[in-house]
């Protein structure tokens, strides 16, 4: 990846254009997708999970994911999020494997409703100063069970987001070329006049800085400090991070 030392200061130029993915960036999961949900969903089929052990049971899917996405490649995968879940259940101490799968669907079909999700607190401010600047605002997710049209109109995002990209659609996830391609080919943005942001270094930084655009890590935990990337810690930042 050959990335000009420019791309990795900030502040950057004022773009055009921000992609923002969605999950951990603008959309915040509800406590159904950490260890008080899954205790209670487990209840709910007779499992007795160990909240205790969540620390345990993210590191196990964070590498259940991983194994899978080796495994897949950037094709989009549907079955990615029962694949986490699972993991967490059985990091929580597991139980009946059909207990387990059941659970498993559940929390996978809670996951694709707008409804479990809020927005964090600095998305709005952020949106309306982008907008504001007249600098456009568009998501490029890999959209595992939402629907992207179904989260804008949701949140009442239409006056904010002016277009969206979803794996879903586009058959690969990020980092993949595709997913940024496809949003700079539809608003007839070069890459050089548009910048991700999102809390993936990965799937959202990586992948936009090669494809020739900006990038910038939403790093919300802090968990990033002295990484050699363009990284802030919350939205707030974003308009001063452009330049703005
Ligand atoms: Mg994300």
């Amino acid at each position: 990846m050959r990335v000009t030392p420019s791309a990795l200061s900030l502040p950057l130029p004022t773009p055009e254009l921000v992609m923002f993915d969605l999950d951990y960036t603008l959309l915040r999961p509800s406590d159904q997708f950490e260890a008080p949900g899954y205790v209670r969903a487990g209840a709910r089929f007779g499992l007795e999970l160990d909240a205790g052990r969540w620390p345990r049971a993210e590191r196990a899917a964070y590498a259940a994911a991983k194994e899978r996405r080796l495994r897949i490649g950037e094709a989009h995968d549907d079955g990615l999020l029962a694949v986490i879940a699972h993991a967490i259940i059985e990091g929580l101490g597991g139980g009946p494997p059909h207990a387990v799968e059941e659970t498993a669907a559940a929390i996978a079909a809670a996951w694709s409703r707008a409804e479990n999700f809020g927005l964090y607190d600095d998305v709005m401010p952020c949106l309306r100063a982008l907008r504001d600047a007249g600098v456009r605002a568009a998501l490029v997710s890999n959209a595992l069970g939402h629907s992207l049209e179904e989260v804008v109109a949701h949140f009442a995002l239409d006056d904010f987001i002016c277009a969206s990209v979803s794996s879903a659609d586009v058959g690969v996830v990020k980092p993949a070329a595709a997913m940024f391609e496809t949003m700079l080919e539809r608003l007839d943005v070069a890459p050089q006049a548009a910048v991700m942001v999102g809390d993936s270094a990965e799937d959202d930084v990586s992948g936009a800085l090669a494809c020739g655009c900006g990038a910038i890590l939403l790093d919300r935990g802090g968990r990033a400090v002295g990484a050699p990337l363009p990284r802030i810690e919350s939205l707030t930042e974003l308009p001063a991070a452009l330049s703005l």
